[in-house]
């Protein structure tokens, strides 16, 4: 995989999304056409540095690929460890999740007096995007689909996510702060950032 590979598919990603978030605020907008984008970026898988998508025996990962200097998105690797699933979480901004390599299980949830309600499954394969918000559903867990191989998907969100402050449910629906933080991995060269 040569590096420029890498920076010609992500930073046209970048520059579409840039043009986008300055074109509009619109978040119905900003999840289909941004989801366009992203199927764009995951039609092929030959630019992802292996630095960034290596697995971890224990915990998935997720690894920074590209922080918003204005802050209004960032741009991360998910990697899972064959059998790997997340807790019930929240992201609290919209974010687009598209698989680049394996499978994600997705259980979606909704919150009702009772606590925590599951409302959907899904399966998302390679080049297939989904979408979460508060404003369209933004609890669920994922999981990789497999037990024997590594899944990897791209997934970006409208603030950096890394750093933002939300939280972890129990099946009982009872909330626990979380901040996810980054894996730690080389930053990309990614010199010439969209203008
Ligand atoms: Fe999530």
């Amino acid at each position: 995989m040569a590096a420029q590979q890498t920076l010609v598919a992500l930073r046209t990603f970048l520059t579409g999304l840039d043009t986008l978030l300055r074109a509009t605020s619109d978040e119905a907008r900003i999840l289909s056409e941004g989801a366009a984008l992203l199927r764009t970026l995951i039609a092929r898988d030959d630019w992802l540095p292996a630095s960034h998508a290596a697995p971890d025996p224990e915990r998935y990962r997720q690894y920074l690929l590209f922080r918003d200097p204005e802050g209004r998105f960032s741009v991360v690797s998910f990697v899972w460890g064959p059998g790997q699933r997340t807790p019930i979480h929240d992201h609290r901004v919209w974010g687009l999740v598209g698989v680049l390599r394996g499978a994600e299980l997705v259980e979606r949830y909704a919150r009702d007096d009772e606590g925590l309600r599951l409302v959907g499954r899904g399966r998302i394969d390679p080049g297939a995007v989904d979408a979460v918000s508060p404003a369209i559903g933004d609890l669920h867990r994922v999981a990789n689909a497999y037990d024997d191989r590594v899944t990897v998907s791209i997934h970006v969100y409208g603030a950096d996510i890394g750093a933002i402050e939300r939280a972890t449910y129990a099946d009982d629906g009872t909330a626990k702060r979380f901040v996810s933080g980054y894996a730690d991995a080389p930053a990309l060269d990614l010199a010439g950032e969209p203008a």
